[in-house]
């Protein structure tokens, strides 16, 4: 059994033809599957043998919201989702004055191993289906009685470790019979895996790049982030040079400030050096969400804005990131973990 979320029109198409039905019922069919319905009964135009014969094969069950925690100060909502076998991930809502933006997760779990991160500790779980990301935009949609604007793929889970239900889920986001969102209005956070940066490039989509730099030198990107042992700062840099110049989209680089351990002046100066020549590159400063796990504290407040400060005066595009939804381990795989573990 499958469930019908998450997939394409064509393959509604296919599945008509075996059954023996008119084109045209895949299309009633594809918009109901991304419609807030709860079950193929729900889907009125669709006749009832021919509901019973799509029941033998498929399913259309969406994820359910186990809990959902609210900032009071800010209003970001979390939503813990429980998949249909058991498995949790999360997804958080944030109001900004422009619209919504819902992170999603990729993957339950993650085996990226960034020594900051939550998601990580536990290692990757499985990938996410795009019928599962999907999802997470729907039943938050549904539940909350919103348009939502904006998608990032920044939740838990390395997207580019998923990379072919990215792309689909990247169709059904951006199909106007389906989630009818912007190309532009979809970004992609990645640790910063090379090659599918330029597989991305290469298909000539629209999305945004936010790429996961932490740290401006190799050795203290190494100790940070293993992916760094992988590929080096000028590799993945080139990548990011590429994907601006194909696509002519902007990048963000993101950049957790960790105490007096990214966050000098020298730090700053290096890193405003590396990204000197990508165009369109913008700078994201968000102060480290301390984990249990690690003893990596805060960078204090001066620090921050002196560092932001002195990428500015060097012609950097900087900015210190809101911080939304701290308040309700609002950062990645925090909450997932603290209920997994209770
Ligand atoms: N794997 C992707 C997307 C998920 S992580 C990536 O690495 O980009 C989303 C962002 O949160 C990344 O920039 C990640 O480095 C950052 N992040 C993870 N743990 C964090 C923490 N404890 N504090 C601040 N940022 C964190």
């Amino acid at each position: 059994m499958k469930n019908l979320i998450g997939m394409k029109k064509t393959e509604l198409e296919a599945l008509m033809g075996e059954l023996g039905e008119a084109k045209f019922r895949a299309a009633q069919l594809y918009k109901w599957v991304y419609s807030p319905v709860d079950s193929i009964d729900d889907m009125t135009n669709i006749p009832k043998v021919l509901k019973e014969k799509i029941k033998e094969h498929y399913f259309y069950r969406h994820i359910t919201a186990e809990h959902i925690l609210m900032d009071e100060k800010d209003g970001t909502k979390k939503f813990l989702f429980r998949l249909e076998d058991g498995n949790l991930i999360e997804s958080v809502l944030m109001n900004y004055s422009y619209g919504s933006t819902i992170c999603i997760s990729s993957q339950v779990g993650c085996r990226m191993g960034c020594k900051f991160c939550a998601s990580t500790i536990d290692g990757l779980v499985r990938n996410l289906s795009a019928g599962e990301m999907t999802d997470q935009i729907m039943a938050v949609e549904k539940s909350e009685k919103i348009r939502i604007s904006n998608i990032v793929i920044m939740g838990s889970g390395e997207p580019f470790d998923n990379f072919d239900e990215i792309v689909r889920f990247i169709e059904l986001a951006n199909d106007s019979e389906a989630l009818n969102k912007g190309q532009r209005h979809i970004t992609i956070s990645t640790c910063g895996l090379v090659p599918e940066i330029y597989k991305l490039a290469d298909m000539n989509l629209q999305v945004n790049l936010s790429v996961s730099l932490h740290a401006p030198t190799d050795i203290l990107r190494k100790e940070l982030m293993p992916v760094g042992n992988k590929y080096k700062l000028d590799e993945l840099l080139k990548a990011c040079k590429y994907y601006t110049e194909k696509t002519n989209r902007k990048i963000t680089f993101e950049y957790a400030m960790i105490k007096n351990v990214n966050d000098s002046r020298e730090m700053a100066d290096k890193l405003a050096y590396i990204i000197m020549d990508i165009k369109n590159a913008m700078v994201n400063l968000i102060p480290v969400n301390p984990i249990e796990e690690s003893s990596f504290e805060k960078s204090d407040r001066n620090s921050i804005y002196e560092f932001n400060g002195y990428l500015i005066s060097k012609g950097v595009n900087s900015t210190v990131r809101r911080k939304l939804g701290s308040d309700i381990n609002a950062a990645c795989g925090q909450l997932r973990r603290g209920y997994t573990e209770s």
